[in-house]
């Protein structure tokens, strides 16, 4: 079995991005740019007004005021979408609209309301005339030549998504079509001798194939073009046959057959016609799972075609979708964001964690006194669609926990928000926990200096019983916290500390989005009870026994050796314990192929 990242490592290591389309810009919404686009204009190509008003020189309302109007000759008049004729000349005025190109020697727009124009119309007053009721700073209400973009801008960088404002701005530009990474077409084929379309009649035995439209409409949803191969019986010749439809596609998508029942060909179609990756990935629901290449020749050379194998459940095979064929589609897109949006809720109820494999629970998410509450959604039997319709987010429970309770701070992928937010990742963090006098508190300042000398930038936090140290009596921020203030900061040319009240002792994952994204990595002494990854300092002296029990760890740091299957790291090895956080947790943290602050290319 192997976990849900190196699962998807592997699919998006067989996965690249498409080759560029010059296509007209409004099919290219959700489509990754894939030149750089500069402006041959200027946006606005002249100066103009941003009010209905009056264009004027501002040196003519010197002194002006209600009870002093400055009047001046009113000499013409200009629409949008209209060169202005005349000029302004000093003592004059031209009336005009928004948009409207300033005329000649002009350098200020007064708006109606601060002219006697509404007065003068109701009395029937001269028109050839404007009393102007304020005086102008040089500048007002005029949008000057190029203040949006100026020719020869870079304006679209190569890689940006492209969304409506985007789009919008490609028009400004008079670009009416745009050089984009291709969609990806993905064939979908269901599988099993049960299934039947949803136009034929329902025959005994027979159940309706759903998958198909889940996952073509997921497809759809994150960009793809679907290509439905319809239904694939339980032979491997169906099977082959079917496939081979699918192989001008980018991607191959199949449901069902990947379990071990007598019916499910699927792998070994997939290992006969290719090569096949593997087929069971640590999760709940989703754990048989295929992932291979189908070969092909075309035009005389071997194509291949990576091919994912959902399991048949309707759920499982939408939550694999989610976890694997999504990122896939998205990086064949040209994205780099391909996580799920994730948010952190509190849970309202208890998920237990029964086979140590990662549990994906459908819930309904909504917002409350400004925290997300998580609550699941009836039966989670992985053949219950409905309860992914009531569903609209996925609270994701690690392998290594036992289950969460009711309150407890879970981790919730949202499954409707769009991904393209480039949202605040949490800081990659691990608690350092052990008896006391193990040594806790000396790792992590040795750990702090590797990590510093490594180029990070970290945050330590320390969970303290007895009140905090800063927070001395007599001390003017005490006195502001004594007189009822809910928050202090005291702020230093170069510190800041912020002391808030709190109603109840906050959890470490309360405790971390206060923390900010700017830092790479989090060390935590204690917090023992959290879920977030610990590793233990274990002295031999203080007996055998851990303070955790192994599957909630991630390592130990021992100065002597233990008969238990987890990593177990050396005492007084920083080196080897260093890197260790930095590869499980830093750089796992960053994607598959990354660089570390030293410059060295890893995984
Ligand atoms: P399998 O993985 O082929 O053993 O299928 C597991 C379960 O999912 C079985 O109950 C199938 O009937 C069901 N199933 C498989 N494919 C589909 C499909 N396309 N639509 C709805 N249910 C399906
Ligand atoms: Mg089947």
């Amino acid at each position: 079995m192997i976990s849900v990242e190196e699962a998807l490592e592997r699919v998006l290591d067989y996965v690249d991005v498409l080759e560029p389309e010059q296509k007209p810009i409004l099919d290219c919404l959700g489509q990754v740019l894939a030149e750089d686009v500069y402006s041959t204009i200027d946006i606005p190509p002249r100066d103009n007004s941003a009010m209905d008003g009056y264009a004027l020189r501002a040196e003519n309302t010197r002194g002006a005021s209600e009870s002093s109007p400055r009047y001046l000759v009113v000499v013409g008049e200009v629409a949008a979408g209209y060169v202005p004729t005349k000029e302004v000349r000093p003592g004059t005025a031209i009336r005009i609209m928004t948009g409207a190109q300033l005329p000649e020697g002009a350098d200020t727009v007064v708006q109606f309301e601060n002219t006697d124009e509404v007065g003068r119309k109701m009395s029937g007053g001269d028109p050839s005339h404007i009393g102007i009721l304020c005086q102008a700073k040089k500048g007002l209400n005029v949008r000057c030549r190029g203040e949006d973009i100026a020719r020869g801008d870079l304006i679209l960088k190569a890689g940006s998504v492209l969304r409506p404002q985007e789009i919008g701005v490609l028009a400004s530009l008079g670009c009416s079509t745009a050089l984009v990474v291709r969609r990806p077409v993905v064939a979908i084929l269901a599988t099993g001798d049960e299934l039947v379309g949803v136009d034929q009649p329902l025959t005994p035995g027979k159940i309706y194939d759903s998958n198909t439209y889940t996952i073509a409409a997921e497809v759809s949803r994150y960009g793809g073009i679907p290509k439905i191969l319809g239904i694939g019986r339980d032979s491997v010749q169906s099977l082959t046959e079917k496939l081979d439809e699918g192989l001008d596609a980018d991607m191959l998508v199949t449901s069902g057959g990947v379990s071990k029942g007598d019916y499910d060909m699927v792998k070994d179609v997939l290992a006969e016609r290719g090569e096949i990756g593997f087929w069971t990935v640590c999760m709940k629901p989703g754990k048989p799972l295929a992932f291979g290449v189908m070969n092909k020749m075309e035009e005389g050379r071997e194509k291949r075609v990576p091919h994912l194998g959902l399991p048949g459940n309707p759920v499982s095979s939408m939550i694999t979708f989610e976890q694997f064929a999504r990122p896939a589609i998205l990086k064949m897109l040209g994205k780099k964001i391909l996580a799920k949006p994730t948010i952190r809720a509190v849970i309202e109820n208890d998920v237990v964690n029964t086979d140590g494999r990662r549990i994906f629970a459908r819930v309904s998410v909504t917002r409350r006194s400004g925290r997300y509450h998580a609550s699941v959604t009836g039966p989670q039997g992985s053949g219950i669609l409905t309860s992914m319709t009531r569903a609209n987010g996925l609270v994701v429970i690690p392998e290594s926990s036992k289950g969460v309770k009711a309150g407890d701070m879970v981790e919730v992928q949202m499954l409707d928000w769009g991904g393209e937010q480039g949202e605040v990742k949490a800081v990659p963090t691990v608690s350092i926990v052990g008896k006391s006098q193990s040594g806790k508190t000396v790792l992590i300042e040795q750990l702090i200096a590797e990590f510093k000398r490594r180029g990070y930038k970290v945050a330590a936090l320390k969970h303290s019983r007895g009140g905090i140290e800063m927070d001395h009596p007599g001390k003017d921020s005490w006195r502001y916290a004594q007189a009822g203030s809910d928050a202090v900061l005291i702020s230093s040319p170069d510190k800041l500390a912020f002391i808030k009240s709190l109603d109840h002792d906050l959890g470490i994952e309360e405790i971390l989005p206060i923390v900010g994204p700017e830092f790479d990595l989090g060390l935590v002494e204690g917090f023992r009870k959290s879920t977030i990854p610990k590793i233990e300092v274990h002295k031999k002296e203080l007996g055998d026994a851990l303070l955790c029990s192994p599957e909630e760890l991630s390592a130990i740091v021992t100065d002597g050796s233990l008969d238990i299957d987890i990593p177990q790291l050396p005492w007084g090895d920083l080196v080897t314990v260093a890197d260790f956080i930095e590869k499980n947790f830093i750089l796992k943290s960053r994607g598959s192929a990354y660089l570390s602050p030293r410059g060295k290319r890893v995984g």
